[in-house]
């Protein structure tokens, strides 16, 4: 955010990233969704990609309800010239159906009630000069839109969430390819140590980190998001 063609931090935190545009038609989603609890750098290769270490314990974030839209409502950035570049993240999410407190792995299992692929939006320029302040992440994170969710699937499908395989596609072109099995930190392990730090409610969302290739949505870009056979397709405007 400090390159010229862009608001300096200060002005951008001003100016204020929403603008209304992606409100009414997800009110329905979000109503069934507490919090969205994020994991970074849950992928050896990711946490390199992006010059990080690679971490011991879970890093965890979360994006409010607020942020959350359905893929079928499309993918919106914010305005590129005022907040700079919007990266792409695609991850496997679940929700709960169950609370979970200081949890067990057999309860975590039980509690699963859905699962889908997101895309956790991020404005990446921003989240860049946040970190190098110490500020926290949540203007670059949190914004209306930066939570894409497809629909959500029956969990019964996806085994014991070891061998996940998930792909996010743009304009034909493969972009991210993600195995679960790949994961530093696994689901069920996952909502355990969560559940630990913090109470996880029925609604809450997990979002599982990212895979290797993140990179920049552009307008127009068309993107498929691919979980065994289903698919979801949204044009980035
Ligand atoms: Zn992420």
């Amino acid at each position: 955010m400090s390159q010229s063609p862009h608001m300096s931090l200060a002005e951008a935190i001003a100016a204020g990233v929403n603008d209304n545009s992606v409100n009414d038609a997800n009110e329905r989603l979000r109503a069934s969704i507490g919090k969205v609890v994020c994991v970074g750098r849950n992928y050896a290769a990711h946490a390199e990609e992006l010059g990080n270490e690679v971490p011991k314990a879970p890093i965890l974030f979360m994006k409010p309800a607020s942020s959350v839209v359905s893929i079928h409502h499309g993918v919106v950035r914010p305005n590129p010239s005022l907040y700079g570049e919007t990266h792409y993240e695609a991850e496997l999410c679940v929700q709960l159906a169950a609370d979970l407190s200081a949890a067990t792995i057999e309860e975590a299992k039980q509690a699963i009630g859905g699962v889908t692929l997101g895309l956790d939006l991020t404005l990446r320029e921003l989240q860049t000069e946040l970190k190098e302040k110490g500020h926290p992440w949540e203007r670059a994170k949190c914004f209306d839109g930066a939570c894409v969710l497809g629909d959500w699937l029956d969990p019964q499908a996806f085994g014991d969430f070891k061998n996940v395989h998930y792909q996010l596609n743009i304009n034909n072109e493969l972009k991210q390819d993600g195995d679960s099995a790949l994961m530093l930190f696994p689901v069920y392990e996952l909502l355990v140590n969560i559940s630990h730090a913090f109470s996880l409610q029925a609604g809450d969302v997990i979002m599982t980190g990212t895979p290797s290739g993140v990179g920049i949505l552009q307008a127009g870009d068309q993107l498929t998001l691919a979980l065994g056979a289903h698919e979801w397709h949204a044009e980035v405007k």
